[in-house]
C-alpha cells in the first residue's frame, strides 16, 4: 500500500469462509462493486473456517436457521459448478449421511417439539422408536434410549476448507481484492465529543498506520469479531471458546453411521475410515490457548462412546486439533446485518459452531442487504444486531458441542 488511503465501496475485515462468501455474493451480484478483503493471515492457520468439523444439519429450533441450512445444501449441491473457475468443476466431497439426534424418555417430548419445527420448515426428517432406531442401527445400543431425529436427507458432511477456498478464488475471479494485513483501527467522522458518528476508514498495522476507506464495512472476523467491533467503541457478545475435535479408529466395522448427537453430550460422525468427534468443555473460558485440550477425551467421556457405540470399545485416538467457535454468548445465534449504533459498519459473525454450513446463505443475505437495504432472497432480519442492542435474545437450543 502507499501512504495515502484508497477508497473501496465495501471493506471486509476477515477474510474466512463468511468474508469470502459475502466478497462472492457482492461481485456476483453487482458486477463491478469494488470490494477489499482484508486478513491478517491468508494462510487462515487459526481461523475457525480451517479448523471445522464441516457438517451441515436442518435439525435447528429457530426456523430461521433451518431456512439457512435448507439453503445451504441446495447451494452445496451445486457449489461445485457455482463455483468453478477456469471451466474446472470442483469435488466438496458432500456426504449426505444424515444426523441422528438421540433422546432418552424425559427428552422425548422436546425432541418431538423440535422435529415438529424443522418438519414446518421442509426438513426431510424421520422419527425412530427404540425398534425403528435397532432395525436401523445394529451397532447402537439402545436400551437406554425412546427416540431419535434422524435427517433422511439435506444433512451430512462436507470438505469446509475447500469451500472456503472456493469462495475465495471465485470472489477474486469476479473482481473482489485481498489484502493481508492486520486491522488495528477504525475511524471516520466524529461528533463534537469525539464519538463516531459513521465508520468508514480501515487504519491497519503498517510502518505509517496505512488505512482504506469503504462506503460500507463488515466486521467478519468470526472468534475475533468482539475485538473488532471494540476498535469502532462497540461491544458484541461474541467469544473466541475452544472445541477440541478428535479423530479416533476402530478395527470394528459401524457402517451407515450418521452424525450422532448423544444425549451424554457428545457428538461422532465418520471420516473416511476414522471417525470425528467432539462434546462441551466442562470448563469453557475464551480464549484459549489453540491446543487439543486431550483431557476432554479421558476414561469417562471414552466409556460414553463405547456404551452408546460398542465397537468403540478397541478405538484409538489417532490425532486431534483445536479451533474457535465464534460463540455468541448472547442467544447462541449470528449477528447479522447494519449495526443500529454505527451507519456503515455492519457484522456477519457469532454463527456459534454452525457458521460454515450457514456461510453460503448468510453472504447471500448480507450481501443483499448491503446492495439493496434489505434481505431479499432469505429473510435473515431474525438474525438482526438489533436484537442485541433492545436485548431481545432469539435463543437457538440446538447448539452442538
Ligand atoms: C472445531 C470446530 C468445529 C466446527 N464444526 C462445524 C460444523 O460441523 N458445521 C458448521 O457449519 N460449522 C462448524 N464450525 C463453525 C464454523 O467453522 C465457523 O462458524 C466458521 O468457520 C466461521 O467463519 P468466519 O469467517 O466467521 O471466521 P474465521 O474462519 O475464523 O475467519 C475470521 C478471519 O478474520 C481474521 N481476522 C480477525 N481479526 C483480524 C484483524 N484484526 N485483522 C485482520 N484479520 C483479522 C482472521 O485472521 C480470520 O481469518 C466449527 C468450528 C470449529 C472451530
Amino acid at each position: 500500500m502507499s501512504g495515502s488511503p484508497r477508497a473501496y465501496d465495501v471493506a471486509i475485515l476477515g477474510a474466512g469462509v463468511m468474508g469470502a462468501s459475502l466478497a462472492y455474493w457482492l461481485t456476483r451480484l453487482q458486477p463491478g462493486v469494488s470490494v477489499l478483503l482484508i486478513d491478517q493471515d491468508f494462510g487462515f492457520r487459526r481461523a475457525s473456517s480451517s479448523l471445522s468439523a464441516s457438517s451441515i444439519r436442518q435439525q435447528f429450533s429457530c426456523p430461521v436457521n433451518v431456512q439457512l441450512s435448507s439453503f445451504g445444501i441446495s447451494f452445496l449441491r451445486q457449489a461445485g459448478e457455482l463455483l468453478a473457475t477456469n471451466g474446472h468443476t470442483l469435488d466438496f466431497g458432500l456426504h449426505e449421511g444424515g444426523y441422528l439426534y438421540l433422546a432418552q424418555e424425559h427428552q422425548e417430548d422436546a425432541l418431538r417439539r423440535l422435529y415438529e419445527i424443522q418438519r414446518g420448515q421442509g426438513a426431510d426428517l424421520g422419527f425412530l422408536d427404540k425398534a425403528a432406531l435397532r432395525a436401523r442401527f445394529p451397532w447402537l445400543h439402545s436400551e437406554d434410549l425412546a427416540v431419535g431425529c434422524l435427517g433422511l436427507s439435506g444433512e451430512g458432511w462436507f470438505d469446509g476448507p475447500a469451500l472456503h477456498q472456493a469462495f475465495l478464488a471465485k470472489a477474486v475471479s469476479q473482481g473482489a481484492h485481498r489484502m493481508q494485513a492486520k486491522v488495528v483501527g477504525l475511524s471516520g467522522p466524529r461528533a463534537s465529543n469525539g464519538d463516531l458518528l459513521r465508520c468508514d476508514t480501515v487504519i491497519v498495522e503498517g510502518p505509517s498506520s496505512d488505512s482504506v476507506t469503504a462506503g460500507v464495512v463488515v466486521n467478519a472476523a468470526g472468534p475475533w469479531s468482539a475485538t473488532l467491533a471494540r476498535l469502532a467503541g462497540l461491544s458484541i457478545p461474541i467469544a473466541a471458546r475452544r472445541r477440541t475435535v478428535f479423530v479416533i479408529s476402530t478395527p470394528q466395522v459401524v457402517s451407515n453411521c450418521p452424525l450422532v448427537i448423544d444425549p451424554s453430550g457428545f457428538w461422532i460422525r465418520p471420516e473416511g475410515n476414522f471417525f470425528l468427534t467432539g462434546t462441551t468443555p466442562a470448563e469453557d473460558k475464551d480464549d484459549l490457548p489453540l491446543v487439543p485440550a486431550f483431557e476432554e477425551l479421558d476414561e469417562s467421556q471414552w466409556a460414553r462412546l463405547a456404551h452408546r457405540i460398542p465397537a468403540l470399545e478397541a478405538m484409538r485416538i489417532e490425532r486431534a486439533w483445536a479451533g474457535y467457535y465464534e460463540m455468541n454468548l448472547f442467544d447462541h445465534n449470528a449477528l447479522v446485518g447494519p449495526h443500529p449504533q454505527l451507519p456503515g459498519f455492519y457484522c456477519i459473525t457469532g454463527f456459534s459452531g454452525h457458521g460454515m454450513q450457514h456461510a453460503a446463505g448468510a453472504g447471500l443475505g448480507l450481501a443483499e442487504w448491503i446492495l439493496h437495504g434489505e434481505p431479499r432472497s432469505l429473510d435473515l432480519r431474525p438474525l438482526s444486531v438489533e436484537r442485541w442492542v433492545k436485548k431481545a435474545p432469539l435463543n437457538e437450543a440446538n447448539v452442538i458441542g
